[in-house]
This record gives structure tokens, sequence and C-alpha cells, in this order.
């Protein structure tokens, strides 16, 4: 099965439908019974300190532990729900499991959820979001929500009014994958992150490659005249990460620090001995 391939489970033919949309229907009563089911499970990827390599938050990645397929990446089912509208169900599950999972670490490490941009503008976004801290009784300064350039974009208003009203409320917001959007700069322009997280896509051969560099110090002197902290997702040498220490990249997230897994107490990835080694 090809990576990019959406989900499918073809066990019935009907001509005079369109694939796509068979497809899509049976992935939305997949979708729907997975969450019944708790089929979904949280993964966490740590984010660590470049200079100390110590941990300071985790993001939540999503999984489908399908019965059939087994562990199904969001590439595969996120876009369906978010066409279907099941990314809004889906999505507040999500964020109140990040929260219920976070308040029972014995760390105070922050956790970081994407939202998509369907969720975003649904008007009770922060009504969730404050449910979630109150029944996990996690302080608000412990979420960050990651939103890309994309999210900014369709309703506008909608979007930077909820992300307003997010932040009121001592969540952080991360502008994600960034770089690879429509309008980076506008998006910056038109609300304040807490933090940028440059796409991976520009780590990838950043050690051989002079333009993708030029591109990273550049975002790095974007943070920097901004007051904004830069993390550098998909660093997976050491390399890459002697690279963002010379720049002086505030924070990095790859599988070269953890690959996204069960969050268990001690065992937090990072990398720490080998920072205080070196
Ligand atoms: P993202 O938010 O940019 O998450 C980072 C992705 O990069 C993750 O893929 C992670 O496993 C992968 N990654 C991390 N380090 C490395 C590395 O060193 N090398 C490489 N090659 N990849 C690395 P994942 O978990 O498959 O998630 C893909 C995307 O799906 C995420 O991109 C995010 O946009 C979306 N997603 C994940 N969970 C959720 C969710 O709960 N809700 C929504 N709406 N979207 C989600
Ligand atoms: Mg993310
Ligand atoms: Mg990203
Ligand atoms: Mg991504």
């Amino acid at each position: 099965r090809a990576k990019k391939e959406p989900l499918r489970r073809c066990c019935y033919y009907e001509p005079e439908m369109d694939e796509d949309v068979r497809n899509r229907r049976v992935l939305q009563a997949d979708i729907l019974n997975a969450l019944e089911d708790q089929q979904f499970q949280l993964l966490y990827q740590v984010q660590c300190c470049v200079a100390t390599g110590e941990p300071i938050g985790y993001e939540a990645l999503l999984r489908w532990m399908h019965p059939e397929y087994g562990m199904v990446t969001p590439d595969r089912f996120i876009d369906a729900a978010e066409q279907n509208g099941l990314i809004i169900p889906l999505g507040e599950w999500v964020i109140r499991q990040a929260c219920r999972d976070a308040a029972s670490w014995s760390k105070p490490y922050k956790v970081a959820v994407n939202i998509s941009p369907i969720q975003l503008v649904q008007m009770d976004l922060p009504r969730i979001i404050t449910e979630s801290l109150l029944e996990a009784g996690l302080p608000a300064s412990r979420l960050e929500v990651e939103i890309t350039e994309t999210a900014i974009i369709d309703d506008k208003l909608r979007a930077l009014t909820n992300l307003r009203r997010i932040k009121a409320l001592g969540v952080s917001v991360a502008i994600d994958d960034f770089g690879t959007g429509y309008s980076s700069l506008d998006t910056l322009n038109s609300f304040e992150f807490d933090k940028i997280k440059i796409d991976r896509s520009f780590l990838a051969d950043c050690c051989d490659n002079e333009n993708a560099q030029a591109i990273i110090r550049a975002v790095l002197a974007l943070g920097q005249s901004l007051g904004l902290p830069v993390l550098a997702e998909g660093v997976e040498n050491e390399q890459q990460l002697a690279l963002l220490r010379a720049m002086d990249c505030a924070e990095a997230q790859g599988y070269y620090f953890g690959k996204p897994g069960e969050y268990r107490e001690g065992d937090e990835g990072g990398n720490s001995l080998q920072f205080a080694s070196s």
C-alpha cells in the first residue's frame, strides 16, 4: 500500500458511486466507530532545548490502532476526517486526552496539540479547551496549540477571534510547518504567536544545501526580531543539531531526540546524557 494513499476498504462494488465518495463514506463510518471503540491513541514526541538537550515539552501525535490495518498515521485519515467533519469530534477527543495525559506526568512538561483548520473556526473551540483543562486539572500554561499557516487563510476573522480567545486563556500558540504555506509572513503578522516551528523540509538537507541553511538562518533572524523562539522540526542527526546550535536555534524536535512513542516516566527521550558530556 502506497504511504500517501488514503485508507480504503473495498468490500463491495457500486458502479454508480464514485470511488472517492464511497471510500469517504466507509471511512466516515469507520472513524465514528473507532472513536466509540477507543481505537485512537496519542503518541508523544519530545521537544528539546538545543543548548542543553533537556526536554521542554511533548507533541501529541494521533494514531489509529486499526483492528485490520494496524497502526495508521494521520496522513491517511486526517484529510478525510476534515472533509466529512469528523475532525471536530476527533479533534475534541485529542484535546481532552492530551490534557488528561499531561496532567498525569510527574514533571510539568508542556503538551502540544495539533489543531485542524476546521476545528479552528468552530466557535466552541475555546470552550472545549477550557473544559478540557479544568477536567484534567491542567494549568493553561502547560498547553500549547499548533496551527498551520493555512488555518488562518479560509475564514481569517473567525480563526483569529478563536486564537485570541485561546491565548487569553493562557494557552500558547505555535505556528507549525512554518515556511510551507502560502503566506507565512502575513500569517505571522496577523497574530502574536508564541513560537515558530520551522518545517522539517528545511532541515532535511540543511547539511549540504546552502539554500536551506540560509532559509533556516533567516527564519531564526525573523524569530529573533519578533522575540519568538524557533523550534526546528525533523532533526535526525548530530550534524543538523550542531548546525542549529551554531545558529542559536532555541528548540528542536525529531528522531534524533526521540520518535513519537508512549510517554513513560523516567524515559522522557531527550538526550541529556549525550549533552552533558559534550
Ligand atoms: P506535524 O504536526 O508537523 O508533526 C510532525 C510530524 O513529523 C509527525 O508525523 C512526526 O512523526 C514526524 N517527525 C517527527 N520527527 C521527525 C524526523 O526527525 N524525521 C521525519 N522524517 N519525520 C519526523 P505524524 O505523526 O505522521 O503526523 C503528521 C501530521 O499529521 C502532523 O504534522 C500534523 O499536521 C498531523 N496530525 C498529527 N496528529 C494530529 C492531531 O491530533 N490532529 C490534527 N488535526 N492533526 C494531527
Ligand atoms: Mg505539529
Ligand atoms: Mg510540523
Ligand atoms: Mg507536518
